[in-house]
């Protein structure tokens, strides 16, 4: 009797709050299916590849099938995290190359203003940073872009010392490049570039010097067996391999030396100096390098000579030098053939040390140490 009533008590809710509660219920279901049907069209854009920022974005601008369809693509992605997206330069982000910049989309969007077609963007922002592609963007159109820039590391910033540069001289797009990079179009110790770089092929001539406080790390005494006199100094790992390149020589019958090494800036300030009173100013500016200026600063150069006779380049250890350094790590630093690059005049006995693998690279490919540096090294 008790359940009964109970049964019979139970209220019933009013018809008209019954079809709110379904509405809200339709409601949620929706809202649940279009949060669902977003989460999977964000998982397909972002197992592509694209950033939850980039996909959200591909979405809300309706490209979800576009983008879907030409796959992933880093532009692309960058474009669509982009506040400088612009829709109508959609079709031009695609075609260009990634790189990691900054502004990339802001600079793409101002080249193309400017007049350029996505493969010159290609080659623009290829060759300068975030920074120097910007400037470049702010300049007219250059009418033969593809003139200097086929060289893989000419420099935007460098572009009218490149043009004034083949004009003068008539040299090819080749040699324009690697001298005016090298800053060989500026008069010696104008503008130089300080060296921060401080590995074993740091590149320093009269161009980039290093800071008169610069002092190599492991600089150590050269045993007087190897050295011409027991004061002499270098880098550790200068001094092993030359003790390495020595002995091997003296199996073979030779006998190399060290004459100089590590010179500090006040060495050379001293050095200049006595030159100085000796053979005056002219000789000076002709023969040694300025303070700051001298690879002797590295800790890395030697000046090597023979104990069979007094004039380095007549020796037969010069011969075997020749054939033999880079295997330990040495290159001959200023050859006759190279004046114009390194700056500096034949020095048969000035060696320097840079590993054994940029050696060998530097031995086989007949080339400097600022050619190398400048293909390889220069960021
Ligand atoms: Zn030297």
């Amino acid at each position: 009797m008790v359940r009964v009533m109970k049964v019979v008590k139970k209220k019933k809710l009013k018809p008209v709050y019954i079809k709110t509660l379904k509405i809200i219920g339709i409601i949620l279901l929706v809202v649940l299916g279009l949060f669902l049907f977003y989460l999977k069209q964000i998982n397909d854009l972002t197992r592509l590849g694209y950033s939850k920022i980039a996909s959200r974005n591909i979405l809300f601008s309706f490209k979800k099938d576009y983008v879907m369809s030409l796959g992933e693509n880093k532009t692309l992605n960058k474009a669509f995290e982009s506040k400088d997206y612009v829709e109508d330069n959609l079709e031009f982000y695609r075609k260009i190359k990634y790189v990691d910049h900054k502004n990339l989309i802001k600079n793409i969007n101002k080249l193309l203003e400017v007049g350029y077609s996505p493969n010159d963007i290609n080659i623009i922002i290829t060759h300068g940073s975030d920074d120097a592609v910007e400037r470049f963007s702010k300049r007219e159109k250059i009418k033969y872009l593809e003139e200097f820039f086929s060289v893989s590391y000419a420099k935007l910033d460098n572009y009218d010392r490149y043009v004034n540069y083949s004009m003068e001289t008539g040299e090819d797009e080749d040699l324009t490049v690697l001298y005016v990079n090298l800053d060989l179009d500026l008069n010696d110790y104008e503008n130089s570039v300080e060296v921060k770089d401080f590995s074993l092929t740091m590149l320093v001539n009269k161009h980039r010097h290093l800071n008169e406080d610069f002092e190599p790390n492991d600089l150590v005494k050269i045993d007087s067996d190897y050295a011409s006199s027991d004061d002499l100094y270098c880098s550790r790992l200068a001094l092993n391999a030359f003790k390495k390149m020595s002995e091997a020589a003296s199996k073979e019958g030779y006998s190399i030396i060290i004459n100089s090494a590590y010179r500090s800036y006040q060495d050379q300030v001293d050095l200049s100096d006595l030159y100085l009173r000796t053979y005056g100013q002219n000789y000076v500016d002709k023969y040694v390098a300025k303070p700051g200026y001298s690879e002797h600063q590295t800790g890395l150069a030697f000046d090597i000579g023979s104990l069979n006779t007094n004039v380095f380049a007549n020796s037969k250890e010069y011969v075997w030098m020749k054939d033999n350094a880079h295997k330990y790590g040495f290159i001959e630093r200023f050859q006759k053939k190279y004046e114009s690059i390194t700056g500096f005049r034949s020095e048969p006995w000035h060696y320097r040390y840079v590993g054994v693998d940029v050696a060998t690279a530097i031995h086989d490919e007949d080339m400097t140490l600022e050619e190398y540096y400048m293909i390889n090294l220069d960021k």
